[in-house]
């Protein structure tokens, strides 16, 4: 078994809000692929948590969500 992030497995796709105006939060991907090469080389193995980024669709707003990894 091993750990994988739902997300990144397009297991499923939860539904966030902005917290500044209610609108549509968009997956941007993964926190170190938004922040490039400079933090490339992050192993996302048996991390409990793979970090998303989300843009909200209206304001432009960002956030960060932790998605819980689950055993596959
Ligand atoms: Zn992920
Ligand atoms: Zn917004």
């Amino acid at each position: 078994m091993m750990k994988i992030c739902p997300l990144c497995n397009t297991m499923y796709e939860p539904k966030f809000l902005c917290e500044n105006c209610s609108g549509l939060l968009k997956d941007k991907g993964r926190l170190q692929e938004y922040l490039g090469p400079y933090s490339a080389d992050m192993p996302i193995e048996n991390y409990e948590y793979c970090t998303h980024i989300y843009k909200c669709s209206i304001c432009g707003r960002l956030e960060k969500h932790e998605i819980r990894m689950v055993l596959y």
